[in-house]
């Protein structure tokens, strides 16, 4: 039972319990009134009677008169039950039914007595001293023919009855009201448990709405004004339901977007400490947001620089940009954004930071216009070359038709070379740009191989050098068949190129991850040379655009320093891998990894 529920079984128990007490005690005084009064009106009637009987008149001693009239008085105590005494007119008892007149003091001061004296029927309530108990007595004055006052009777009775009968009466209006107490109680319980039971329901339901359970609902059946409390929670908590879902789902949104967005976010409050961090962000600071969170920011163990910006960021209240170096986790660019928040109602509630990292971006730039530089200085050496010769041939060497005819093969062989180095150049941006779609389908090796290498027979025959290839038969590859023959024949021509004279070029073809029925899923292709080799520490950037490991080597041999990076470009469109391995003066050897199915 809760608390409420028994303060109002109480109150409606004391409620009812003291309205039937007063109610009770008023009925009680009512009856004991009336009772008393219909025993007044017994007596006087009684009284009536004995004085109309007339036993005045009797004549003789003192004695005689008290034998007489105590006789008298026992023979009416025998008929009525109560006490009857004869009194004089002087006071003096003439005769009583309980006591000996002799012995009896003058009446005439007895309450009733004089109460008679003064008007008809005197009543008192009393302590009988001589009987030890308490009376109520009833006189009256007895009058002969003249109207004078000859003597009193008086009669008296217990008032032992009359309580008595007022005590059952108590006694049935006490069970009475126990009886009544206790149907009191069980319905003040009752109406108690109806007015509490739906409060208690609703508490229950505000818990448990404390504790976001949002589904339970007040039982609505009554149409007071609890019942519409219990349909006004029941809306409230509809509505709390429906906003929590939103609220939720808005999370959730925003929880999807700070995952997944690639830029790093973090979050400074007011009390100037990290309270987000996205997972972009932990990876570009390197540190997870266990580490992070809950710290402030200027003891987090960030760059100094970075700390410093957020600080300047929280004094000037302005956003700010800044591009920075970091070399932790790893050395990178990152662009930071840092601007306040503002609320309407508040100055501000900390800093939004945004974080980009734009290596990529930044390195990308710097390569584009390095190649823009080396392109304008590989254009400029063919040029220059084509232009000193013309201007010398133009100067007079025209005559000299030997050293004409030599500097027109010079001019010649720069603008072959000026054209390739064009062509080149168109090749690897479309490459880059990855305008150009690729084409795969079925090559069958042997045959393929055999036409790649056909076209740079003429070119190996001319230095003497010999040109194999070894290709299992039934070989296939799924390549773009254009692509895979560039990739093939500029890797055999610097091996040409670089070759001495007599040198040996070779192509060999191998299945890779065979498995028991003969199937393969990759290919490796192999080009080794017998020739000058590429020294150690040229090795790991001869696949950059326009790196040659000896300019006027590669010059002779027509190159563009372009060929690596294109094959490499190619290799990674057909998903494969290029490696390679050379020893100086020995040998260089080339080995590309391709899938076999696309
Ligand atoms: P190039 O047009 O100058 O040949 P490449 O990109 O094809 O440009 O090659 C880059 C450099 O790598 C060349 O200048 C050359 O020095 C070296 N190189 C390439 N292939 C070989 C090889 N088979 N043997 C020795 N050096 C080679």
């Amino acid at each position: 039972m809760t608390k409420f529920r028994a303060k109002l079984t109480f109150i409606l128990i004391v409620l009812i319990g003291s309205s039937m007490l007063i109610a009770g005690i008023f009925m009680a005084k009512v009856l004991e009134n009336s009772h008393v009064k219909s025993l007044q009106e017994n007596m006087e009637r009684e009284l009536k009677v004995i004085a109309s009987s007339g036993v005045w008149d009797y004549q003789g001693t003192e004695s005689e008169l008290f034998q007489f009239y105590t006789a008298q008085a026992h023979r009416l105590k025998e008929a009525t039950n109560e006490r009857m005494t004869y009194v004089r007119a002087d006071g003096k008892v003439l005769g009583d039914s309980d006591q000996l007149p002799e012995q009896m003091d003058n009446h005439l001061n007895r309450p009733e007595i004089a109460a008679a004296i003064a008007g008809g029927i005197g009543y008192t309530t009393r302590y009988s001293d001589t009987l030890k108990e308490k009376m109520l007595y009833a006189a009256m004055p007895v009058k002969n023919p003249a109207k004078v006052t000859i003597g009193y009777i008086r009669i008296s009775m217990s008032l032992e009855q009359v309580d008595q009968s007022i005590r059952s009466l108590w006694y049935f209006l006490i069970s009475g009201l126990l009886l009544l107490f206790l149907v009191a109680g069980v319905v003040s319980y009752r109406i108690a448990k109806s007015i509490t039971h739906p409060i208690e329901k609703m508490t229950k339901v505000a818990q448990q709405i404390t504790n976001m359970n949002y589904e339970s609902r007040v039982p609505t059946y009554q149409d007071d004004e609890i019942g519409q409390l219990g349909v006004a929670i029941n809306r409230m908590s509809e509505s709390l339901q429906g906003q929590m879902a939103r609220i939720q789902e808005n999370e959730r949104r925003l929880q999807g977007v700070m995952e997944n967005m690639m830029s790093g976010v973090m979050m400074i409050d007011r009390d100037e400490r990290i309270m987000l961090l996205n997972p972009s962000a932990e990876t570009i600071l390197g540190f997870s947001s266990q580490e992070l969170l809950g710290k402030k920011y200027n003891e987090a163990k960030q760059q100094f620089e970075f700390t410093k910006l957020i600080q300047e960021c929280i004094e000037l209240q302005e956003p700010i940009s800044d591009e920075m170096m970091f070399y932790y986790p790893s050395e990178r660019i990152l662009d930071i954004h840092l601007s306040p928040i503002a609320h309407e109602d508040e100055e501000w509630s900390g800093v939004l930071i945004v974080l980009h990292d734009i290596t990529a971006v930044r390195r990308l730039e710097r390569m584009r216009s390095e190649f823009v530089a080396n392109v304008s200085h590989e254009l400029k050496t063919p040029i220059a070359a084509v232009k000193g010769f013309a201007e010398t041939l133009l100067a007079g060497a025209l005559n000299d038709k030997e050293t004409a005819v030599s500097f027109l093969q010079i001019i010649f062989d720069e603008s072959e070379r000026l054209n390739r180095l064009i062509g080149d150049i168109l090749e690897l941006s479309k490459i880059e740009s990855k305008r150009i779609p690729m084409h795969f389908s079925p090559v069958y090796l042997p045959e393929f191989l055999e036409r790649s290498l056909s076209v740079l027979r003429k070119e190996a025959e001319k230095k003497h050098i010999e040109l194999t290839m070894q290709v299992e038969e039934d070989m296939y590859i799924e390549a773009d068949e254009d692509r895979l023959r560039q990739i093939i024949i500029n890797l055999l021509s610097n091996g040409i190129a670089y070759t001495q004279e007599g040198g040996k070029v070779k192509l060999r073809v191998e299945p890779l991850d065979m498995n028991a029925d003969g199937d393969y899923e990759r290919l490796r292709l192999i080009v080794t040379d017998t020739g000058m080799g590429i020294p150690k520490k040229d090795l790991p950037r001869i696949f950059e655009r326009f790196y040659r490991v000896d300019k006027a080597r590669s010059r002779s041999s027509g190159g563009t320093g372009l060929g690596l990076s294109i094959v490499k470009h190619l290799v990674e469109m057909h998903k494969g891998t290029i490696r390679v391995e050379s020893e100086v003066g020995i040998g260089t050897k080339f080995t590309i990894e391709l899938p076999v199915i696309h």
